[in-house]
């Protein structure tokens, strides 16, 4: 059975889940520097990490038992995906878990600031009592515009209809509209419509500085904005003008172009000080139901992986959804995409006298994955053959 090391106080579900599949797991506190990373991968199939533990190619080619690395949060840059792909070690993360945890802090800012909860708030604490309705609304009625209707603008579309809103979205790729939302053909049609704008693009670089001073003096005089999508996203200067000229009445940021590394560094921002302006740190998909849901999600792939070798989501090898067949003996095998894989595989296996009962095949760039299953369990000597051609990258047998 495959032995996982935990690092970084991944969500207890995950060492639940891996330990119930008959996985050994050794679970670390803390992150590992790269020494103490190959020291300890020494005999380990699985490395379930966080963002503070780095995994570059000589640590992955150090590790010659590593199958499958397990990235327990959203972002995969501390990974060189490359190298682990070239060294047939899938990676997988949880693009989606925390995806409700942002839908539901930007409903919070919404109403938030469009009741200006945030000023008597402040006033409140200060000990002034100043009962008004001037410039507070209800949000029922008023058009939420949501840029970038992907897993978050979409599910935000749904939740907001339903306090009563109006939706209306743009985005570059062809969207179907969920609800009663209206599609806008263009960035300035959504601008001139919404009471409420907020950003939900994906990092893509094209998307750097794509919200500046123009797009904000397109917005309704009056209105609020959010981004809870990327800091380099937004020219955050030119918000502060036009909150401080009143042209934006609120504003919710959660993320920043430079954001402090650790807990308790200094904080430096434009926006700081300014009226009716919620500024939260990153904390948009922070939720302790998100880490419970990042722990589940991450571990079922990493699990499913070993057992029926499904890369279904994975962000390095090409991707095949996979059930597990009781009775076949499955040959999973990685290898570069050159022409004739298939027909050597489909050849040797004949040669052996194994029943092909079935077989997938995905390719992605340079990868190629096929995934065979079988009637009787695969001689040594198929192995041998496949797993020493050129274009081999990792071949497992899993029955
Ligand atoms: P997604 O990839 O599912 O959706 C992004 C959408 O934006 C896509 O439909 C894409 O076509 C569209 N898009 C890209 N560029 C555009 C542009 N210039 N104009 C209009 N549409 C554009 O992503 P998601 O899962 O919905 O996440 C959205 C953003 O939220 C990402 O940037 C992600 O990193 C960020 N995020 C932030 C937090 C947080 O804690 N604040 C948590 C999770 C995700």
């Amino acid at each position: 059975m495959p032995t996982a090391l935990l690092l970084e106080n991944l969500h207890p579900h995950a060492r639940t889940i891996l330990e119930t599949a008959g996985f050994d797991v050794v679970t670390r506190t803390g992150a590992l520097d790269e020494a103490e990373l190959v020291e300890a991968l020494a005999g380990v199939q699985v490395l379930g990490i966080r963002s503070k533990t780095n995994v570059p190619a000589d640590v992955l080619a150090a590790a010659p038992d590593l199958e499958v690395v397990g990235a327990f949060c959203i972002g995969t840059n501390q990974i060189d995906l490359h190298a682990a792909a070239s060294s047939g070690i899938a990676v997988f993360n949880a693009p989606f878990s925390n995806t409700r945890s942002v839908v539901e802090i930007a409903i919070a800012d919404i109403i938030s600031l469009t009741r200006r909860l945030t000023v008597f708030d402040k006033e409140m604490h200060a000990g002034v009592w100043n009962k008004s309705a001037t410039g507070a609304h209800e949000v029922r009625g008023r058009t939420l515009g949501i840029i970038g209707y992907g897993n978050i603008g979409t599910q935000l579309s749904v939740l907001a209809e339903n306090l009563g809103m109006s939706v209306v979205f743009y985005d570059t790729s062809e969207k179907l509209a969920l609800g009663n939302a209206r599609r806008m053909n263009t960035l300035d049609e959504l601008l001139e419509t919404a009471d409420v704008v907020t950003l939900h693009v994906d990092g893509r670089a094209g998307n750097a500085g794509m919200f500046g001073a123009k797009q904000i003096a397109r917005m309704r005089p009056g209105s609020i904005f959010l981004n809870l999508s990327r800091g380099f996203v937004v020219d955050y200067a030119a918000l502060r003008d036009a909150v401080l000229s009143g042209h934006v009445a609120g504003a919710a940021v959660d993320v920043f172009p430079v954001e402090p590394k650790r807990k308790g560094d200094p904080f430096e921002s434009e926006l700081r000080g300014l009226p009716n302006v919620i500024l939260t740190p990153h904390t948009g998909g922070s939720t302790e139901e998100a880490q419970e849901a990042i722990g589940q999600f991450v571990a079922h792939k990493v699990r499913d992986y070993l057992m029926t070798g499904s890369t279904n989501l994975s962000v390095n090898l090409p991707n095949l959804a996979l059930d597990q067949r009781p009775d076949a003996h499955r040959v999973a095998y990685l290898h570069r995409n050159v022409p004739g894989v298939l027909a050597t595989i489909n050849a040797t296996l004949a040669e052996h006298g194994v029943n092909i009962e079935g077989q997938l095949l995905a390719t992605r760039g340079e990868l190629g994955y096929v995934v065979t299953d079988v009637s009787s369990r695969v001689p040594t000597d198929v192995v041998d053959v496949l797993a020493g051609r050129p274009e081999s990258l990792r071949l497992r047998l899993l029955d």
